[in-house]
């Protein structure tokens, strides 16, 4: 995109950096607030995008559990990333890459491995340069690789946190660098009212502007969460104290929709505030359909319920993408997303321990009648696998919408080979390594891998469509039989079955790597079953949802 932003040139062309620190604790929706400044620049017309700063220690977020760390976001370059990359291509609707992701494990790599190369020429290596000239070297080579105007760096974690200390000194020295005019530090903290004063509370946020200073970073603008915009009084005190400009203070309250959040900044004066301190000149903001989009969010007639039936369903966010592509779908038909959160081991039978209470749905499939349409998300191992399987049957039997994801698509198919194709032993080797029918297997790639990380299938692949098929048609008609979509998975339908399951009714429809894996199947008599090997949700955008979640929104709704 060409920028008709004038942007002043007083440092040979470099990108400008924007740096979100957070203050306070965390689940402020950092994320959100980056985001959202990051698609304000956008819609100036500046060629934009975002980096976020992870200061765990392992390399990627591939290996972390999703109960505990929230999903991981999948690029298309293979990239295992934090999920917060998610958000910033569904503001943006630009693909990142795995570099727009840096952990300090994957900074540390890079210095051990030039040590071990020889190439500090024998010096002391230590965290100051070195470290933060590795961190500095990252973010730059983002910028200048992409030929980026702006590029917003969030900074996970907290201020006072020990491990984000060295990535905050490189961002000071990015300052120190380059200068007022080309970096701008945003600091998001918390206003909280406790219910029996009912006054909006400042002390926290002075007390962790105090803690940025320490360590040498003044704020230039600071976003501050609260329920309500914050009052005079509290904004006035918060800028005395913070030494931060009273419109410099921006409120972040409570929105309907995260996809309204540029527009709450916006109307504070967020833009003019960014470009008097990056001296942008000429600066028009063109919403185009983003308001408009943001509004279907919560203007909407109706509802559609969906159950999601997973294995991780104790902490959402390790499906945040599937949710977002369930409301973007949803959103775009006018109705509003209901989604209950279904541990599968409640279809399990025989589930009951020692002394242990029925669980509330165990073996009541029925249960799931009182849904519009049933998702199955991604995966791994056995817990709670039965229980998939039984949903997959019932949904299959029943006629209720299905779409399945990864595991999802496997599943399906052991449910279909169990009960349709009266293979009773059907299994994936994932579940039972000796099954007699094993209808998913390891992929062959998959034998010579023995780490863990970042090993398995990944990344973006192609995919062929078959015309004439529900795949084809959900997919853009018979024009379009290929698309491109984000695997991560190490299991795949086992072809040996395939002549078996069709003829029996299920239809295979998409392929990838010429025709040597299975990527789609679909029942033609039912109301809508369909189930990809690949992970669409990747790929949903505000007003453009990705067109098996359309396409399963659209079957769910009309049986509502
Ligand atoms: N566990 C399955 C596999 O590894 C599915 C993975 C997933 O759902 N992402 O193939």
């Amino acid at each position: 995109m060409q920028s008709k932003v004038n942007i002043e040139d007083n440092n040979n062309n470099k990108t400008k950096f924007i740096f979100i620190t957070g203050g306070v604790m965390s689940g402020l929706g950092k994320g959100v607030i980056t985001s959202s400044t990051a698609k304000l620049l956008q819609l100036l017309g500046l060629k934009v995008s975002c980096i976020k700063i992870d200061p765990y220690v392992n390399y990627d977020a591939g290996t972390m559990n999703p109960i505990a760390h929230g999903e991981v976001f999948v690029t298309e370059d293979g990239g295992e990333c934090d999920m917060d990359i998610g958000n910033y291509e569904r503001f943006l609707d630009i693909a990142m890459t795995k570099d727009h992701n840096i952990t300090t494990g994957r900074v540390y790599l890079d210095v051990i491995q030039s040590e071990r190369e020889g190439k500090y020429l024998g010096q002391c290596v230590q965290i100051i340069p070195h470290i933060t000239d590795a961190i500095k070297n990252r973010l730059r080579k983002v910028a200048n690789d992409e030929g980026l105007d702006i590029v917003v760096v969030e900074c996970g974690g907290t201020i006072g946190d020990i491990e984000s200390l060295p990535f905050l000194e490189a961002l000071r020295q990015i300052k120190l660098e380059d200068g007022h005019s080309n970096t701008l530090f945003i600091h998001v903290t918390l206003a909280p009212v406790l219910d029996v004063v009912g006054e909006q509370k400042t002390k926290p946020t002075q007390h962790s502007v105090q803690e940025l200073r320490r360590i040498g970073i003044q704020p230039d603008i600071l976003a501050v969460r609260c329920k309500t915009p914050l009052t005079f009084d509290a904004r006035r005190k918060i800028s005395l104290f913070a030494s931060v400009e009273e419109k410099c203070v921006i409120s972040c309250y409570d929105a309907p929709s995260i996809y309204k959040v540029p527009e709450v900044l916006e109307s504070q004066g967020m833009i003019k505030v960014i470009a008097e301190n990056l001296l942008l000149k000429n600066c028009h903001l063109q919403w185009r359909d983003w308001k408009s989009i943001a509004k279907s969010f919560y203007d909407y007639n109706g509802f559609v319920k969906i159950a999601v039936v997973g294995k991780y369903v104790t902490l959402p966010d390790s499906y945040v993408s599937i949710y977002h592509a369930l409301s973007h779908a949803s959103a775009h038909i006018g109705r509003k997303v209901e989604v209950e959160w279904i541990d599968s081991e409640e279809f399990e039978q025989n589930r009951r321990g020692v002394g242990e209470q029925e669980p509330k749905n165990s073996s009541n499939l029925s249960f799931l009648r009182k849904f519009d349409g049933i998702l199955v998300p991604g995966g791994f191992g056995r817990r709670g696998s039965e229980g998939i399987i039984n949903v997959a049957n019932f949904s299959r039997q029943e006629n209720i919408p299905y779409l399945g994801i990864c595991f999802g698509f496997q599943l399906a198919i052991i449910a279909f080979a169990r009960n349709a194709c009266n293979l009773q032993g059907a299994s994936s080797t994932e579940l039972d390594p000796n099954t007699k029918d094993p209808v998913i297997v390891f992929m062959p790639e998959q034998r010579s891998m023995h780490n863990m990380g970042g090993t398995m299938r990944l990344g973006k692949h192609k995919i062929t469509i078959i015309p004439h098929t529900n795949a084809s048609r959900i997919y853009g008609g018979n024009k379009t039989n290929v698309i491109y979509r984000r695997h991560r998975h190490r299991y795949e339908f086992n072809q040996d079955y395939r002549k078996l399951i069709e003829n029996h009714g299920m239809v295979l429809s998409g392929h990838s790597d010429n025709g040597r894996r299975i990527e789609m199947l679909e029942i033609a008599k039912h109301k809508f079953y369909f189930a990809v090997q690949y992970h669409s949700e990747f790929n949903s955008r505000p007003g453009i949802p990705e067109q098996a979640f359309e396409a399963f929104i659209k079957a769910a709704a009309s049986t509502s």
